[in-house]
């Protein structure tokens, strides 16, 4: 049996299966926080951002560009470390 992989956006970010509470258009992916080592989900449509908060849940979204964040796609394994690694979606 083939380990099940997880879908990618069509900018290389791995998508989740939670959507965008700011645009409610939007699927989110997931990011890497390169400047505090943290996972966190942009939405493709609106590009608002959303951390992880303490039990697993999304933050209100925030504007990821002003500042801009030193952020790049987010790996699985980070993915699972996350606490949110339940919502990837895997390809088909
Ligand atoms: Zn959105």
């Amino acid at each position: 049996m083939t380990p099940e992989l997880p879908l990618l956006r069509d900018d290389g970010v791995i998508a989740s299966r939670l959507g965008c509470t700011v645009c409610t258009d939007g699927q989110l992916g997931f990011l890497f926080r390169a400047d505090t080592a943290e996972v966190f989900f942009d939405c493709v449509e609106c590009m608002s951002g959303f951390m992880v908060v303490p039990g697993g849940g999304l933050s209100a979204g925030l504007c990821i560009n002003d500042p801009v964040w030193d952020f790049r796609p987010a790996t699985p394994g980070e993915n699972q470390s996350s606490g949110l690694g339940a919502s990837m979606e895997l390809r088909p």
